[in-house]
């Protein structure tokens, strides 16, 4: 049986798994772990089963749980390339050092040196290198390249069981589940939306992008589900809270889709053959479930062919009921 299942969906969190044949995937990991697994329970999934992990892109929104979640499943990640060095970037940003640091650091190296040269005076680990012990075992390890400490995946934030990498426009086989990630226009690395194909049965992931180029609207055909952003209300994120400077990111080109622009696309280049649409990504702040369901359903009715399509709205605080084929 193929099931859909969206468990978190908008800007505090997205994922979702995809079943098919013997093969789960989980698409995103933006909630934390315990959070995932306590909504695939409630949803009927169960976490142990899992065989993969795909990330859209390294927004917070979709990986804030993914590497607790991988390693204590032990199973693989598939990311493009530029996402996967993103995400590591995010986890290990550059540590800033004050004045004092520098200055200690400084003083450190500079004995280090006189150390070689003079080798029957200066013991390593004598020298004073300030009051992080995080650095200190660190600088202890690599002055002692004989006796190195082994590796521990576990301190590690960016080690994962397995990491395997993909590129848009080509399609990869995940157990029983063939995957076609499509690039997306969006504000991150190598953002991709995905095709999903088990069973006959195709559906899509298309959220986080500023707009539907003709390539998505391509990929965005044939199928049997389509998880479509809707992410605001255009006056609604005109006239609300964000400053100017969001507003103008969310309404750009690589920012989030609208209601308005959604439902554009429902209406005049959307093939109709999907049994369900799913409304997701929906702001908080700037959109209600009901204008966005509204605005989709006006474009849908628009279309007399189209009336068997059922749409849904993917929620943020609670998982779907899975959509099963
Ligand atoms: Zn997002
Ligand atoms: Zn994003």
């Amino acid at each position: 049986m193929v099931r859909f299942t969206v468990l978190a969906s908008g800007s505090k969190g997205n994922s979702t798994v995809v079943s098919g044949g013997r093969t789960r995937i989980l698409v995103d990991a933006g909630l934390s772990c315990r959070e995932l697994f306590k909504r695939m329970k409630a949803a009927g999934e169960d976490p142990a089963t899992l065989d993969a992990i795909i990330i859209t892109h390294e927004h917070q929104d979709h990986v804030n749980g993914l590497g607790v979640t991988a390693r204590k499943l032990g199973i693989p990640v598939y990311f493009t390339e530029g996402t996967h060095r993103a995400w590591m970037r995010w986890l290990t940003p550059r540590r800033q050092m004050t004045y004092k640091q520098w200055l200690e650091e400084c003083r450190r190296q500079a004995a280090a040196r006189q150390a070689e040269t003079e080798p029957s005076e200066g013991d390593p680990d004598d020298i004073e290198v300030g009051a992080d012990p995080v650095s200190s075992a660190e600088e202890t390890a690599c002055d002692a390249p004989e006796a190195p400490e082994p590796p521990r995946p576990e301190k590690d934030p960016t080690f994962l069981p397995s990491v395997q990498y993909f590129q848009a426009g080509q399609s990869l086989q995940i157990g029983d589940i063939l995957v076609s990630p499509f690039t997306i226009p969006h504000d991150a690395v190598d953002p991709v939306g995905f095709v999903f194909q088990a069973e006959g049965v195709r559906m899509a992931v298309a959220t986080d992008l500023g707009y539907v180029t003709p390539n998505v609207k391509a990929q965005l055909k044939k199928l049997d589900l389509l998880l479509l952003e809707s992410n605001h209300d255009l006056e609604m994120l005109r006239d609300g809270p964000y400053p100017w400077s969001v507003k103008q990111r969310v309404l750009s080109r690589v920012g989030h889709l609208s209601n308005e622009a959604a439902a554009q696309f429902l209406e005049t280049e959307y093939d109709g053959q999907a049994t369900y649409v799913i409304l997701g990504h929906l702001s908080e702040s700037n959109n209600l479930p009901d204008l966005a369901r509204v605005t989709a359903e006006r474009a849908l009715n628009g279309r007399a062919s189209l009336l068997a399509n059922r749409l849904l709205l993917a929620a943020q605080h609670e998982p779907m009921l899975p959509v099963c084929f």
